[in-house]
């Protein structure tokens, strides 16, 4: 097979996210090579081969007319349901020129693919058409508001529609729309998207009065790059492609003669009762049920985020109560499941618009998750689905993810030493002593029930909820902290930090404090020494510090001279290798140590190798903040940018190549949860001592916990090649030299 296909084995996949795109079926992609390869004629010409072609083209037309009951009107080949939305929309606003509404709108459903609000937007733009694109609003269930139809449609040059949502599988009553548009507007041009009602609901178009309804192929189990336009008709139209009078002069350029093909031998198996390739809508009822019991049983407290009683059975749209859609994909990743966050169409988006339309918590609609499946899906397939879903609790539960059942022995602990909790640019620091007590730093008030969850289901005794100092940009966390986990504040100080003690004594190491004004005037750092050596491991700097930059000192309380004095102060209690956890890391550095931090903030290292007095320093700090407050809205530091990383990229060969050497070794980057889904060491072939799983929470652990040594080799990997790409990053600003990383992560290997 060509190094350019890959990955060469799919068999352990399972793919759940067919709303995005499906496999080819065998059966379709036979013909479709038949097609490429003997059946290969242009429809246009006049000789056998082409004659042939043509019947194969006429052919599909008829059988697609069969399946969308659509015998009168035009049915054409267009290159999918985005051709087709360009198709409808400038037919219908071309014929629409010289329209003689005084306020024209265009409406279409606020939960439409973006295809749909994109493309009237773009060509009411470019046409000049100057009408208003308005959204339609829905219910909580994702139902269209039919009295904001009822009310605008007279003003209507075109009303679009969905018949099937992607994100939630949610249909819309067609019949109920249709009345209310009809009632208010007989003429007005209406487009039904009905890409993802292909093969999962009955359709009978030429009974509508639907204008336009665009399909894709590769929705259903046909190639890319193939659909299907119904036209109603008398509906208006324009040829959107000229040319060489192709489609009757509809559609221009040769046919894609291979994808109608595809489309035929598609259309035959939904046409044919006999033929159990697609199954019955029980059946596929029956298939939601199971992933649905399989998800309620793995993650407990979950939200579906779409009533089932109005959606197609093979959507199923939910999102975990306390895991981010992230770490919920991730997790399936690793576990060989394919599924969606929101909507794979609208990659990019960090929040469902389509939930956010339906009034869904923020939570919910930011974490989404999309599952969704195909109507070839077989019983083998779903049973295989329920039970690697099901194989995610006890990884769950070992991470601290979920509360283990009371049945199930107690977990190991996982996060003794530090970890670092980051929402945003803003960073918490949880310590667990090897005697489980726990000091957490900073808290943030959305990763409350991870905290809590953590404390929990691992039986720590909190020690110490701290603060470095009241901050500023966010809503005070600790007290709400301390109330969900039952920590009782007697004694402290605003902060925190017990009155009547000068330090936490934890089993194997102390935290002390030092006042480091200067960002505010009541911020402190903290130290955690070890015991032993006396060394200070971790200094937890609030935003004093923020890796390669300082504090800002442009807010309520900074002063830059204070600053400069507090940093002298902290000199004295550092090493080289203590480790720096500050407040925030807006430039996702992870982890740093004092000698870097030094060498990397030249403010800093002037003042520190006193090639600038306090004065100075307060002077060019207080210009610099100066001008990065006109420049940025106000953040708690600014960094200068980090050193370039010397760390390597190398490919999936090459990888494997280096670690027949047995000096090289492997630093899985992924979160433990994900580490613990599949067996990495056996998939390349070497000894589990020479893979380490170190997650970008747990870098500033492993930098002091002598796992790491600059002198080796790494080749880092994660599941994409971006988390290892800033872990290689951090290492090599470290000094660690001969750091690689492998690009493209696992999907590629
Ligand atoms: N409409 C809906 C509802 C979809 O799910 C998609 C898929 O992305 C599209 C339109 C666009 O389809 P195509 O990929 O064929 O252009």
């Amino acid at each position: 097979m060509s190094d350019l296909l890959f990955p060469t084995d799919t068999s352990s996949q399972i793919y759940l996210d067919a709303n995005a795109t499906t496999p080819v079926l065998p059966c379709i992609a036979e013909v479709v090579s038949h097609t490429m390869q003997i059946c290969f004629g242009n429809p246009s010409s006049s000789h056998i081969t082409g004659i042939q072609a043509k019947h194969l083209l006429e052919q599909t037309r008829q059988k697609a007319r069969d399946v969308i009951g659509a015998q009168q009107g035009d049915i054409l080949f267009t290159s999918g349901a985005t051709e087709g939305i360009q198709t409808a929309v400038v037919s219908t606003l071309i014929a629409a020129k010289n329209h003689t509404i005084k306020n024209p709108v265009l409406l279409y459903g606020a939960t439409e693919h973006k295809a749909v609000p994109n493309t009237l937007i773009h060509w009411n733009s470019v046409l000049g058409i100057n009408a208003k694109v308005l959204a339609i609003p829905v219910s909580n269930d994702g139902l269209l508001d039919l009295e904001f139809i009822a009310e605008h449609a007279r003003n209507a040059l075109m009303i679009c529609t969905m018949a099937v949502n992607n994100e939630t599988g949610v249909y819309q009553d067609l019949t109920a729309i249709e009345a209310v548009i009809r009632s208010h507007n007989a003429d007005v041009a209406w487009m039904v998207d009905c890409v993802q009602a292909l093969g999962k609901t009955a359709l009978a178009l030429s009974d509508t009065s639907i204008d336009y309804a665009p399909f894709s192929g590769h929705k259903l189990y046909a190639p890319k790059g193939i659909g299907v336009l119904y036209i109603r008709q008398g509906s208006a139209y324009t040829p959107f492609i000229a040319g060489g009078g192709q489609e009757s002069g509809m559609r221009s350029g040769t046919e894609n003669l291979p994808g109608i093909a595809g489309l035929n031998k598609l259309f035959s198996l939904l046409l044919d009762k006999a033929n159990d390739t697609f199954k019955s809508l029980d059946v596929l009822h029956s298939y939601r049920e199971q992933l649905q019991h399989a998800l309620v049983d793995t993650f407990g407290s979950l939200t579906f985020n779409h009533d089932f009683d109005l959606s197609v059975p093979t959507t199923l749209n939910f999102s975990v109560d306390e895991l981010s859609s992230k770490e919920v994909m991730d997790l399936f990743d690793a576990a060989g499941i394919r599924i969606s966050g929101g909507s794979a169409c609208s990659s990019g988006a960090s929040r469902s618009f389509v939930l956010d339309a339906m009034g869904v918590s923020d939570w919910r609609s930011e974490n989404a998750i999309r599952l969704s499946f195909g109507p070839a899906t077989t019983q083998a397939e779903i049973t295989t689905a329920c039970t690697r879903i099901r194989s995610l609790k006890p990884i769950l539960q070992a991470n601290c993810l979920m509360v283990s059942d009371s049945s199930l022995p107690l977990q190991e602990v996982c996060a003794l030493g530090l970890t670092q909790f980051r929402h945003q640019g803003a960073c918490c620091w949880l310590y667990v002593s090897q005697n489980k007590h726990a000091v957490i730093i900073d808290p943030i008030v959305e990763l409350i029930p991870r905290l809590e969850k953590i404390v929990h289901t691992q039986n720590l005794t909190v020690a110490a909820i701290l603060d470095t100092h009241a901050h500023q940009e966010r809503c005070a966390a600790t007290a709400l902290l301390a109330q969900a986990l039952k920590f009782s504040f007697a004694d402290t100080d605003q902060l925190g930090w017990p009155i009547s003690q000068d330090r936490i004594e934890l089993s194997e190491c102390t935290i002390e404090r030092i006042a480091t004004p200067g960002h505010s005037e009541d911020s402190v750092s903290y130290l955690l020494k070890c015991n032993d050596s006396h060394q200070v491991r971790f200094c937890f700097c609030g935003d004093l510090l923020l890796p390669a930059g300082l504090g800002n000192t442009a807010i309520d309380g900074g002063n830059a001279l204070v600053m400069a004095h507090s940093l002298r102060q902290l000199s004295q209690c550092l090493d080289n290798s203590t480790v720096i956890c500050s407040g925030h890391d807006y430039q996702q550095c992870f982890a740093i140590n004092w000698q870097v931090q030094q060498q990397q903030t030249p403010l800093l290292k002037a003042l520190l190798t006193n090639e600038i007095t306090d004065a100075e320093f307060s002077q060019q700090k207080h210009h610099s903040d100066e001008c990065n407050l006109s420049k940025f809205a106000t953040l708690c530091g600014y960094a200068d940018s980090l050193q370039h990383s010397t760390a390597y990229e190398v490919n999936a060969v090459q990888a494997k190549e280096m670690l027949i050497l047995a000096d090289v070794h492997l630093i899985d980057t992924r979160e433990p949860y994900e580490h613990g889904a599949n067996d990495i060491s056996q998939q390349l072939a070497i000894t589990p001592d020479r893979v380490m799983n170190i997650p970008l929470s747990r870098m500033a652990n492993a930098l002091v916990d002598g796992q790491l040594n600059a002198q080796n080799k790494y080749i880092l990997l994660c599941r994409s090649g971006n988390r290892s790409k800033q872990a290689a990053t951090n290492l090599s600003q470290l000094g660690f030299t001969q750091v690689y990383n492998l690009s493209g992560g696992m999907a590629l290997l």
